[in-house]
């Protein structure tokens, strides 16, 4: 069992949930077929016995985006659901219509106001998957751009942004990945796989 799982299997103890996202299903989505209960055992998908349609349970994914100026990166402290209070890695949920390196623009442009004129993209730095909660699972994209110009205001699912030096001790981060990828790139200076659009 690694690290993240251990996370995950301690929320479940600690808050007495299980994993079983499915079971909030009451109805099938496409036909209004009442499910049955819920098999305790079935994670993954679930069934429709009228029309077959298939119920899965996926992880969320998302883009996080680590903004570097000189020795520093951009964090913001959270004012949503998950780790109210503590600092991430901007970043969120992609969504249907979206490549991922449309949606951390856009993602970065909600929470920061930055845009492709203030930040460029230029790499994947890591993919890692975070149990943040029984009820959700992301699986995230870590890119990294660089910093041009701009004045960063946190707005959206942020409160506060700051700039930290990768020299210095990091706040209380939201994710135990985060700290593990940013003390990584700060030791390592690698870029990762270099983006080319
Ligand atoms: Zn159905």
């Amino acid at each position: 069992m690694n690290e993240l799982q251990q996370v995950y299997k301690n929320l479940y103890s600690e808050k007495g949930n299980r994993p079983y996202p499915l079971e909030k299903y009451k109805f099938c989505p496409q036909c209004g077929n009442k499910f049955l209960q819920c098999d305790a055992n079935e994670i993954t998908s679930i069934q429709c016995s009228n029309c077959q349609h298939i119920v899965y349970s996926n992880p969320l994914p998302a883009v996080v985006v680590l903004i570097e100026y000189e020795d520093k990166i951009l964090l913001g402290k959270r004012n949503g659901y998950f780790g109210k209070g503590k600092w991430c890695i901007p970043g969120g949920a992609i969504e249907y219509h979206e490549d991922f390196i449309s949606a951390a623009y856009r993602e970065i442009k909600e929470e920061t106001g930055l845009d492709n004129n203030n930040i460029e993209i230029v790499s994947i730095l890591n993919v890692v998957s975070n149990f943040i909660a029984p009820q959700r699972h992301v699986l995230s994209v870590v890119l990294l751009a660089k910093f041009i110009s701009g004045n960063p205001t946190p707005a959206d699912d942020l409160d506060e942004l700051h700039w930290y030096s990768l020299n210095e001790p990091l706040p209380e981060m939201f994710l135990p990945a985060e700290v593990n990828l940013i003390e990584y790139y700060a030791s390592s200076k690698s870029n990762g796989i270099v983006i080319s659009r």
